[in-house]
């Protein structure tokens, strides 16, 4: 069967990930978490001194820095999980901390990071047969891409589904605080200037509010195989 491109677009802990990593897993193809690329760029930023809460972000040093900033995945393990590597050191458990995900919106948004992020996907998907989920997939880094999925939920749905995998890897948080995280980054990431969130003209609407993962796989399924009838 020929190989195809998936993307998975959509906001702020809408369970794309769950999803495009378990239909990478199904149909054989390869998964790419770019969020998890940006997540790591805000790593390295906290790391060196260049983004802090106080602070914000130091725009200037980060793109000077950008070309030290070396990003790779490993191999998926038995759990199907893959792990992020910031200059070859495993930061999976950092990068999905709070302190992260409150700066990563603002490192999301500056033109060259993006620009060195996109290239770097765009080379993960020359071979085809990769799934791969984000806010600009379909729009930006694989406009061409065969299949386009839209996720969305409700702000307070992906609030709680988010403290509940917080909460399950013994982070201490509120559903208040991740509640004003996520409305937080819906705003930066939807009214940003450089490939802001929005669904591609082409994409399917996946609206997951009241579905069950395996429900949410079944339709994922479904879409696959009818468009490669
Ligand atoms: O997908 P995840 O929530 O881990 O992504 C973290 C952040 O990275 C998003 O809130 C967004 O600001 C940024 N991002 C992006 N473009 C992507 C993937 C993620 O701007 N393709």
């Amino acid at each position: 069967m020929k190989k195809i491109i998936i993307a998975i677009d959509g906001y702020s802990s809408s369970g794309k990930s769950t999803m495009a990593r378990d239909l990478a897993r199904r149909i054989g193809y390869v998964y790419v978490d770019s969020g998890a690329m940006y997540r790591a760029v805000t790593l390295y930023a906290i790391e060196h001194g260049m983004a802090s809460p106080e602070k914000g972000v130091d725009t200037a040093a980060l793109v000077n820095a950008l070309p030290d900033i070396h990003i790779s995945f490993t191999p998926a393990g038995n759990d199907g999980i893959q792990h992020t590597l910031l200059n070859g050191k495993d930061v999976e458990r950092e990068i999905r901390d709070m302190q992260v995900s409150s700066l990563v919106s603002p490192v999301a948004v500056i033109p060259e990071v993006r620009h060195h992020l996109t290239a770097l996907q765009q080379e993960y998907g020359k071979e085809k047969g990769i799934v791969m989920d984000g806010r600009d997939i379909g729009t930006t880094v694989f406009p061409a891409a065969e299949m386009k999925v839209f996720v969305n939920a409700s702000p307070e749905e992906r609030a709680r589904r988010r403290v509940k995998e917080l909460t399950e890897k013994g982070e201490n948080v509120t559903y208040e605080d991740v509640l004003e995280n996520i409305r937080e980054r819906d705003h930066i990431d939807t009214t940003r200037k450089e490939s802001p969130l929005r669904k591609a003209e082409d994409a399917v609407l996946l609206d997951n509010d009241n579905m069950t993962i395996e429900q949410q796989m079944e339709w994922l399924l479904k879409l696959y195989e009818d468009r490669d009838r």
